[in-house]
């Protein structure tokens, strides 16, 4: 049986962040993934935005992350020459009536320290982006976009770098708490065989599937684990010369951000995400659902041809919250949670999660640290 300082639980943005942070503090980590890649699930399926930290309630995890989290990814993808571009974005009104929302946001923003944001008149938007139609805008010039596997490679080397260690193709199955240690049943998805390590600290960052390791973890109080409700969000792509050289918001819907544009590093056009609220994981996207993306779009951009979107590509939000519901914060539970030292858990890293990554693992490894021997 092998034995480590830690476990990391997940090999997305996240799960390499903490244990990039944990290495470089001299832990010897082991991450383990279950699919034969990294990144493969939510870190490699959604907008690659850096967000600004313009919509979330103020004293939220998300708000203060996410603040956190932006500038430390843009100077980390500046060190270590990660394809970023601070593009900025607009977030727009399409109906006088929607003007008054825009002015909340910005002033939530503002409470939140997101103090650069600019309101503009329709006239003034459309000087920036003549494709767009609005009566009125919020510029934030600090919102940009990432390449996340860019991003994630380089988390990966320098975990790796500290003596860190990535095993593929490896579910982590079960696990209880013995002498103060983890001992984390894990099988090998290509040979089926069972194994057993022990750790003496154990970080559980499986997305999707960080609630599913909690409930099979002996000893963990079940009413620790939150319950998870998923929200698919599904993008289509426009082909064609880019319409626009900034991202493009309308205001917020429940559950989501609205279908907005959001550009790749190549001034690619893709729109979305949606919400789709699903209940077993799924990430084929129906392509009936154009229709509904063109309305949305055309509020903003009338110049959309017919018929020009196509299926792209679809992520899953870990939900805490369900459609009726406010949405959830992030929740990193350590033992001022569940009363048991050198364990913490990640629910509900939806978006700004990418933003947040380097935030989020320096919280994580200060959780830990409180009760380091
Ligand atoms: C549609 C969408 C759009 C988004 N857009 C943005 C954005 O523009 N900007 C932003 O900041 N954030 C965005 N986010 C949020 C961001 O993508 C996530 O917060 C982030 O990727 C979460 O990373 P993670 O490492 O927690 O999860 P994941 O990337 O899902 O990684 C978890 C890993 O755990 C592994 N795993 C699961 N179960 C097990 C097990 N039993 N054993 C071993 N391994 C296991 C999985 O295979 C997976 O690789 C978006 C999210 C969605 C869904």
């Amino acid at each position: 049986m092998d034995s480590v300082d830690c476990v990391v639980a997940g090999a997305g943005v996240i799960g390499l962040a903490v244990a990039r942070e944990l290495a470089r503090q001299g832990m010897d980590t082991v991450i383990v993934e279950i699919a034969d890649a990294i990144g493969t699930e939510t870190s490699s399926r959604n907008s690659e935005v850096i967000h600004a930290g313009i919509y979330y309630p103020t004293g939220s995890l998300k708000a203060k992350l996410c603040v956190e989290g932006r500038a430390k990814l843009y100077a980390y993808a500046e060190q270590h020459n990660i394809g970023h571009k601070r593009c900025g974005k607009l977030i727009v009104a399409t109906l006088p009536e929607q003007v008054a929302t825009l002015e909340g946001i910005a002033a939530k923003a503002k409470a939140c320290g997101v103090d650069d944001l600019v309101m503009l008149s329709g006239a003034q938007a459309r000087a920036m982006e003549p494709s767009l139609s609005c009566v009125a805008a919020v510029l934030s010039p600090s919102t940009g976009i990432i390449d996340s596997h860019g991003l994630m490679l380089a988390l990966l080397g320098e975990a790796e770098d500290g003596g860190g260690f990535l095993s593929l193709n490896t579910e982590i199955v079960s696990g209880r708490i013995e002498g103060g240690r983890f001992m984390l049943r894990t099988r090998d998805r290509i040979s089926g065989n069972d194994y057993e390590i022990a750790a003496r600290h154990f970080v559980n960052a499986a997305g999707l599937g960080a609630n599913a390791i909690a409930s099979k973890l002996d000893g963990l109080d079940p009413s620790c684990v939150p319950k998870l409700q998923l929200a698919r969000g599904n993008y289509f792509s426009v082909t064609g010369k880019p319409a626009f050289s900034r991202l493009i918001y309308p205001v917020p819907e429940p559950g989501g951000l609205g279908v907005h544009l959001t550009l790749d590093l190549n001034g690619g056009m893709r729109f979305g995400p949606d919400v789709e609220w699903i209940e077993t994981k799924d990430y084929c996207v129906d392509p009936r659902r154009a229709d509904h993306f063109h309305g949305e779009i055309r509020k903003y951009w009338p110049g959309i041809a017919d018929a020009s979107l196509s299926p792209a590509y679809c992520g899953i939000r870990p939900k805490l919250s369900g459609p009726a519901e406010p949405a959830g914060d992030f929740v990193i539970q350590g033992a001022e949670t569940h009363g048991i030292d050198n364990l913490v858990n990640l629910f509900g890293i939806e978006s700004p999660g990418l933003t947040s990554s380097l935030a989020i693992a320096e919280l994580v490894a200060q959780r830990l640290r409180r009760t380091y021997v």
